[in-house]
C-alpha cells in the first residue's frame, strides 16, 4: 500500500518536525505542572523557613527552583530536592565533635547558597522538558548528578566532620585540622556515595509517571561523587579561606559560627563557598551526562518513559519499535 506508507511517512515528518504527541502534551501540561510546582515548593520552603533552615531571601529561592524541578521532571525530581534539602537539614544538626564548629552561623540558606546548589538542577529540568526523549533522558542524567552533588558534599562534610577521624587533605593527603576546606576522610567520602545513591534512589522508585522514571542510578551516583570530589579539590586548591580571629580557627564564611565577622587567609579572594558549590554542581551534572551518554548509548528512547496520554504512549512505542535495540536480542 505506496499510499499508506506515503502517509505514515508524512506524519513521521510531521512528528518529527513538530516533536512527539507526548511531548506536546507534556508541553501543553507545563503551565499546570508549574503553577502546582510553585505552589508545593512555596508550601515547603515557608515550612522551612519557619524551621529556621531557610533565610526569607533562600525561601524565595527555593520556591523558583523547586517549581522549575517540578515543572521540568514531575513528582521524582521534587523529591529528588526534598531529599537533599531534608537531609541535608537534618544532618546538619546531629551533635558536632568538641573543637568543630558549623561553617556559618546557624544553618540558613539565603537566596545565593539556595541558587549555587538549585540553580543548575532547575535549569536541566526545564531543559529536559522541552527536548526530544534521547536528549531529556541524558539531560534528566545531569539533573540527577547535580542534585546528587550537592547531596554527596553536604552527607560529606556533616559525616566526615563528626564520625570521621583524622581528615586529610584531598590535594596533599597530609592531616588537617577537622573542617579544613579540601579535607576528607574515608566517612566523608562513604556518606558522599550514600547520599548519591540516595538521590538516585529517590528518582528511581516506582509509583508515579514522571519523567524522571527511566534514569538511571549509575550516572547519577557517579555525578554525586564527582561533584563532591571537585567541591573538595577546589576547597583545598583555590577556594578562599577565611579566619576567625575570636575562636582562633579557620572557616568558609563571612561571618563565623561565633557571630564574629571574618578575614582573608588564603586562597583566591573571589573563589567563595558558594562559586564553589556551584562549579561543583555543574561538575556532578557534566560528570552523569557524560556516564549516562557512555555507559548506555543506545537505549535512549526505551529509557525514557513519556506517558501523559494514551495516545502519545501509542506513538512512544512505535518510536521505540521502529528501532531494534541491541539490548533486547538477548
Ligand atoms: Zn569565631
Amino acid at each position: 500500500m505506496p499510499r499508506t506508507i506515503l502517509a505514515d511517512f508524512a506524519a513521521r515528518v510531521h512528528a518529527g518536525a513538530r516533536g512527539s504527541p507526548a511531548r506536546d502534551a507534556s508541553l501543553v501540561e507545563m503551565p499546570r505542572k508549574l503553577a502546582i510546582g510553585l505552589a508545593a515548593a512555596a508550601s515547603i520552603a515557608l515550612a522551612a523557613g519557619s524551621a529556621k533552615a531557610l533565610a526569607p531571601s533562600g525561601a524565595a529561592a527555593a520556591t523558583l527552583v523547586g517549581g522549575a524541578v517540578f515543572a521540568g521532571t514531575g513528582l521524582r525530581g521534587g523529591a529528588a530536592l526534598v531529599a537533599f534539602f531534608v537531609s541535608s537539614s537534618l544532618l546538619g544538626r546531629l551533635p558536632r565533635r568538641e573543637g568543630v564548629q558549623a561553617q556559618r552561623r546557624g544553618s540558613e540558606r539565603d537566596a545565593v547558597q539556595v541558587l549555587a546548589n538549585g540553580g543548575i538542577p532547575a535549569a536541566l529540568a526545564l531543559a529536559a522538558s522541552a527536548a526530544p526523549s534521547a536528549t531529556c533522558r541524558v539531560l534528566l542524567s545531569g539533573f540527577g548528578g547535580a542534585v546528587a552533588a550537592a547531596t554527596a558534599d553536604t552527607w560529606a562534610t556533616e559525616i566526615g566532620s563528626r564520625y570521621g577521624g583524622q581528615a586529610r587533605s584531598i590535594a596533599t593527603l597530609r592531616p588537617v585540622p577537622p573542617g579544613t576546606s579540601g579535607g576528607i576522610t574515608l566517612a566523608g567520602l562513604g556518606a558522599s556515595v550514600a547520599g548519591a545513591a540516595l538521590i538516585a534512589t529517590v528518582t528511581r522508585c516506582r509509583g508515579g509517571k514522571t519523567r524522571v522514571a527511566g534514569s538511571p542510578a549509575l550516572p547519577i551516583v557517579v555525578g554525586g561523587l564527582c561533584g563532591s570530589l571537585c567541591d573538595s579539590l577546589l576547597g583545598a586548591t583555590i577556594q578562599e579561606v577565611r579566619f576567625c580571629d575570636a575562636c582562633c580557627a579557620e572557616t568558609e564564611a563571612l561571618t563565623h559560627a561565633c557571630g564574629a565577622p571574618t578575614r582573608h587567609l588564603r586562597g583566591a579572594a573571589w573563589c567563595g563557598n558558594d562559586l564553589v558549590n556551584l562549579i561543583a554542581s555543574g561538575a556532578g551534572a557534566a560528570a552523569a551526562i557524560i556516564t549516562a551518554i557512555a555507559a548506555d548509548p543506545r537505549r535512549g528512547n526505551r529509557s525514557v518513559r513519556q506517558p501523559v496520554s494514551q495516545r502519545g504512549r501509542a506513538s512512544w512505542r512505535r518510536e521505540t519499535r521502529r528501532e531494534p535495540l541491541a539490548f533486547d536480542k538477548r
